[in-house]
């Protein structure tokens, strides 16, 4: 399972929104208005529900997230860098050796003796083909350069060049990590998406500890947060999951 950890966030989260929100509508200089929210709570709390309410989302960009990420796949990876409002930092598989890769196995995988012989045998054999690769790139970028063998830096150098290539066959099973950071209208977009039923089973697993740990930090602002159906109407048409009813009802209450 994906390994997730808040890293850190924009102070004040749902102070911040109240104010940039409090700004656009009052008359007051930004000092006082900051400084009489900061000291009324209610106030900053009936505001956010008030925006939540109008769908006024772009005060919400102002507050971030960031998520350190890990044992999650490449393939994983493939769809949450989809989400293009977000920054990345991700572990370079050019300048990092995967010669030990470790990889997810899917759970239904895991549940089959006889499928879970064969993923791990096919991690196996990538993982030789990797290490194999490796060595023959280096090897003959050593000859064709004339690099001494026991030039520790320049080897080390080309056995990064050799790396480039030879991940051509690692898997999409492979462990990655990486640093994500999102704003909360990003956020509510990717919840909209991931927390779906729909999305497939990773990524919703993550969408669903990273929402856990922003509602603990920002309750309010995360309050609706989850798949479309928990607001309004499925968009999903025929490929409907049919348990809106259930969904609305896990996600009101959600916490894990
Ligand atoms: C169940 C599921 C199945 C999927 N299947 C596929 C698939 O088969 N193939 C595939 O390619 N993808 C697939 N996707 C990925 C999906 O199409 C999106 O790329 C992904 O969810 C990111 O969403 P986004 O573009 O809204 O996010 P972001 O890139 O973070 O964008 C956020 C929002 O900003 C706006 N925006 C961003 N960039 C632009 C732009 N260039 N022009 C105009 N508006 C912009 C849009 O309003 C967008 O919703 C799937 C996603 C899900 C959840």
């Amino acid at each position: 399972m994906a390994k997730v950890r808040l890293l850190s966030y924009t102070p004040d989260p749902q102070l911040i929104v109240a104010a940039a929100a409090r700004m656009c509508y009052a008359p007051e200089k930004a000092d006082v208005l900051i400084d009489k929210l900061a000291a009324d709570p209610e106030q900053t709390e009936k505001y956010i529900k008030m925006l939540m309410e109008l769908g006024h989302d772009s005060v919400v960009e102002h507050v971030n997230f960031t998520f350190v990420i890990e044992d999650v796949s490449r393939s994983l990876l493939a769809q949450l860098t989809r989400h293009r409002i977000a920054s990345y930092s991700v572990r370079s598989q050019r300048y990092v050796s995967e010669s030990a890769f470790g990889y997810i196995t899917p759970p239904a995988i895991a549940a089959d003796p006889e499928a879970k012989k064969v993923f791990d045998e096919a991690m196996e054999n990538a993982r030789a083909s990797y290490q194999k690769l490796s060595e023959i790139l280096t090897e003959g970028y050593i000859r064709e350069q004339g690099i001494d063998p026991s030039d520790k830096k320049a080897v080390s150098a080309l056995r990064k060049q050799a790396a480039e290539d030879a991940r051509f066959v690692l898997p999409n099973a492979c462990a990655t990590q990486l640093v994500m950071t999102m704003n909360v209208r990003s956020l509510y977009n990717f919840f909209e998406h991931r927390c779906c039923s729909r999305a497939q089973w990773e990524i919703r697993e993550l969408a669903n500890q990273m929402l856990a740990l922003v509602k603990e930090v920002a309750p309010l602002l995360f309050a609706h947060c989850g798949p479309p159906c928990v607001q309004g109407p499925c968009p999903e048409g025929k490929m409907s999951c049919g348990r809106a009813a259930e969904m609305k009802e896990r996600y009101a209450n959600k916490k894990d």
